[in-house]
């Protein structure tokens, strides 16, 4: 049984889709592992590190992929003219393909796996039940986004983080506000929390309260009947009432932060914009907005996916790829989800895959086999 790990090839992505760790597991396991040549560069894993491990290294893309049974990725492969390769039309017929797919920004990918007869595994569709959660890429990735974000907003801001009393007078502490306290934004409040600031949180999920106070944060949330949780736990659109509502709410306690982290985000939908151009107006000259939502449209009305907006002396950033920017620890995670997702699939007596089709896991992450779309969310009448 073959496994590759190829290196990855899309703009701002820096992490590698396995480590030293994991490829002596994989090996364990009954796989031959091979790496291209440079995967682990930019996450400062050497390629003599992986061939330590027991990884053969590769020249390139074309003999990483040659013959793989299976092939771990962060990203999905480049196909058709994306790039300077079709890396697609490098994996041989019926091979497993595990990555974050974005299926939906891409309908193109889609086909050219089916038309490839691909086994293609979306990651980031991974359901959420206890049993998948070491498998969960969003919460590994989300978690590192979280902590980043924050330190990103203290490195831009020209003040310090902690309440400082010293000789020459006293430092006020920062005033952190963080929106959408899923995975990333409890990691934001809990970092924001050790470096010493003041931190309140915002969601629309009524659970998210006692989470937030656990890690002494002060929850604000808008008095309402409405509940913005769905029954798999993600949260949903809000009516119009309840934006009006929340708008108001974030105004008045915007205008008295020094720094704001945005996560809010609706799984398949752009997401929802919590900070207008005339509440960044009304903050002080010096805040910082660090807006983890940047790609998937933003939450704060001005920002740009890439880009650092300064508007009225504040400021907003909207990196692209967080968890990229703290790449080793985001490698090494991204890579232990693979392994535990794999894990389960070998049948390690006879060194080769037993896949249960019908397993809630499979089904849940599973895209296209033997040439046809088997996703529910990706079939026609669930577009
Ligand atoms: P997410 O990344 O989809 O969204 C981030 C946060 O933004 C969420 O808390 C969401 O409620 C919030 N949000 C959305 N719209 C908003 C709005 N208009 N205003 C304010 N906040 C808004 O969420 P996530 O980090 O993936 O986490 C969602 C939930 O799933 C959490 O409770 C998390 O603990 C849970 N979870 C469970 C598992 C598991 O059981 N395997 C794994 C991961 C996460």
């Amino acid at each position: 049984m073959k496994l590759a790990v190829p290196k990855e090839r899309r703009p701002h992505e820096r992490r590698v889709a396995a480590s030293p760790d994991t490829v002596k597991k994989l090996i364990q396991l009954g796989f031959d592992v091979v790496v291209e040549k440079d995967a682990g560069l930019n996450s400062s894993i050497p390629d003599s590190a992986f061939s330590a491990a027991g990884a053969t290294i590769a020249a390139d893309a074309a003999t990483t992929y040659q013959d793989a049974d299976v092939i771990f990725k962060v990203q999905r492969p480049l196909h058709g003219n994306e790039g300077d390769i079709d890396e697609v039309s490098l994996i041989k017929p019926g091979a497993i393909v595990a990555a974050i797919l974005s299926p939906a920004n891409d309908p193109a990918s889609v086909e050219a796996y089916t038309n490839g007869n691909i086994t293609a595994f979306a990651m980031e569709f991974m359901p959420r039940i206890t049993r998948a959660q070491s498998m969960d890429v969003l919460s590994s990735q989300s978690n590192l986004a979280g902590y980043r974000a924050v330190i990103d907003a203290a490195a831009a801001y020209s003040r310090a983080f902690p309440m400082m009393m010293t000789a020459a007078g006293t430092i006020a502490p920062a005033k952190v506000m963080v929106m959408g306290a899923g995975v990333a934004g409890l990691q934001a409040i809990a970092t924001a929390k050790r470096l010493g600031a003041v931190v309140s949180a915002t969601d629309v999920r009524a659970v998210a309260k006692e989470q937030v106070e656990s890690l002494g944060g002060k929850f604000v949330m808008v008095e309402s009947e409405e509940t913005g949780e769905t029954e798999g736990g993600y949260a949903k659109e809000m009516s119009d009432d309840y934006k009006a509502k929340q708008a108001e709410l974030i105004a008045t306690t915007l205008a008295k932060q020094d720094i704001a982290i945005t996560t809010a985000l609706i799984p398949g939908r752009t997401a929802p914009v919590l900070i207008t151009r005339e509440m960044v107006q009304s903050m002080k000259p010096g805040s910082i907005i660090v807006d983890l939502a940047a790609e998937a449209g933003g939450n704060c009305e001005l920002t740009k996916a890439g880009e650092v907006v300064e508007e009225n002396g504040v400021k907003i950033i909207g990196h692209h790829n967080v968890p990229s920017l703290v790449s080793t620890d985001a490698s090494a995670l991204f890579a232990k989800n693979l392994l535990n997702f794999i894990t389960p699939l070998v049948d390690a007596g006879n060194k080769s895959l037993n896949i249960d089709w019908q397993d809630e896991i499979i089904v849940g992450t599973l895209l296209t086999k033997d040439g046809a779309i088997v996703h529910e969310r990706l079939k026609p009448q669930n577009q």
